[in-house]
């Protein structure tokens, strides 16, 4: 429980030219490494997809799709709620994410963003820390506003030695939180290097701590393992609500910036999953098509045009058609991937919650929380203050917060 979503965001953010075709280099050695190896990713999607279509068969199952949505217990949403949901986050979400496109572009001196100059944080690169200490120190500080006990909760999980945060050499790749059932402790493994990314990291795992502690005493382990769709609320609801408190790494107008940009990357997340899942769900209800790789990437492309717009990516065709292998859930976690639209659905809504009414907001999370897989996702969502939903109406409503928040 508590993987949290990897981006591709280059190591350090810039503002200056020559700070662009270094970031345009990085990003082309990605983009060349990637096609050195389509061949051989077409051929194991190939077979991935012919074995999953056995498994289907097998089940007596009319799909993989069928299958796969009861594999991952999905019992609040089936696939016609995700495409209701791709629809709605094209027309709410999509308009959105072109304006901070062209607002980034803008701080950027740009015309037009290029792949490139997507992870690019305007205003010049944040370097918040150096040393372990300093981290968990400032992160305490920023859970301490939110609320003082998540504060006493993470300043615990140091002094057990149960956070193991910094990159060294021979280390993983990645980061994760896991309960340790035995201890009722929970273990937050990061590789972080000193990146305001890896501060945000560090937010997010802290909030899936907090939701093993609060459900660590239920008896039933398979009670404190929650639906992964409210696990990640709690994951990046906490990035957002942590977000606005970081003054023990920077200056009030920095904290400002970086609280901005992390519900801007949201606004922009939402339309890129919804592509990954609205690609999948292609695959698997046409598996003869999907079986011919022009005719696949042709559709992931058709996704991405209609959902992540206002890039110019003349040249690259190719790249894009291929920026589907990029992502691991499609091979490896088939389906999995919407999870993160629906709970960002609802970190958004308890963000704006927190900034009007934090005592409640904040009281309304932890009883959430501690119901741990005792109460149903529309339940666990209602229990913590937010609604639930894949419908237009609900990501209206979101979008119509990041809207006044970023002052769209
Ligand atoms: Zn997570």
């Amino acid at each position: 429980m508590g993987r949290r979503r990897h981006s591709a965001r280059p190591r350090r953010a810039q503002r200056r030219r020559p700070d662009r075709s270094r970031r345009e280099a990085a990003w082309r050695t990605v983009a060349a490494e990637f096609r050195a190896v389509k061949p051989e990713l077409d051929h194991l999607f190939d077979r991935l997809l012919d074995n999953r279509r056995a498994q289907a068969a097998a089940a007596e199952l009319p799909d993989y799709r069928a299958y796969r949505f009861r594999r991952l217990d999905r019992l609040a949403y089936g696939p016609a709620d995700c495409l209701a949901l791709h629809e709605a986050i094209a027309a709410e979400f999509v308009p959105l994410a072109g304006r901070v496109l062209r607002r980034r572009a803008a701080a950027l001196g740009l015309d037009v963003l290029r792949p490139w100059d997507l992870g690019a944080l305007p205003g010049g690169p944040l370097v918040p820390f150096t040393r372990e200490e300093a981290l968990i120190a400032g992160c305490a500080r920023a859970f301490e506003a939110v609320d003082p006990e998540f504060a006493r909760q993470f300043s615990r999980l140091a002094e057990h030695g149960l956070l193991d945060l910094m990159s060294r050499p021979g280390k993983a790749a990645g980061a994760f939180q896991v309960h340790l059932h035995a201890s009722g402790l929970p273990f937050v493994f990061a590789g972080a290097v000193g990146r305001h990314e890896d501060l945000l990291t560090v937010l997010h795992e802290g909030g899936h701590a907090f939701h093993a502690l609060a459900c660590a005493g239920d008896p039933l382990i398979w009670n404190r393992h929650p639906p992964i769709e409210f696990c990640e609320v709690a994951g990046m609801g906490m990035e957002l609500l942590a977000a606005t408190h970081l003054g023990a790494f920077y200056d009030a107008d920095t904290c400002a910036r970086a609280a901005r940009h992390q519900l801007e990357q949201l606004v922009l997340f939402l339309p890129h999953a919804a592509a990954i899942d609205a690609f999948q769900h292609w695959v698997y209800t046409r598996p003869d098509e999907a079986g011919d790789r022009a005719t696949r990437d042709a559709a992931w492309l058709a996704q991405h045009w209609r959902l992540c717009p206002g890039v110019d990516w003349s040249g690259l065709e190719a790249d894009r058609a291929a920026l589907w292998q990029r992502r691991l859930h499609v091979f490896e976690l088939p389906f999995y991937y919407i999870e993160y639209a629906i709970a960002g659905l609802g970190a958004v809504q308890l963000y704006r919650r927190a900034l009007a009414e934090p005592a409640a907001a904040v009281a309304d999370l932890r009883r959430a929380l501690a119901l741990g897989a005792r109460a149903r996702l529309p339940d666990l969502f209602a229990a913590a203050g937010l609604h639930f939903g894949t419908d237009r109406h609900t990501v209206r409503q979101a979008a119509a917060a990041c809207r006044e928040l970023l002052d769209l």
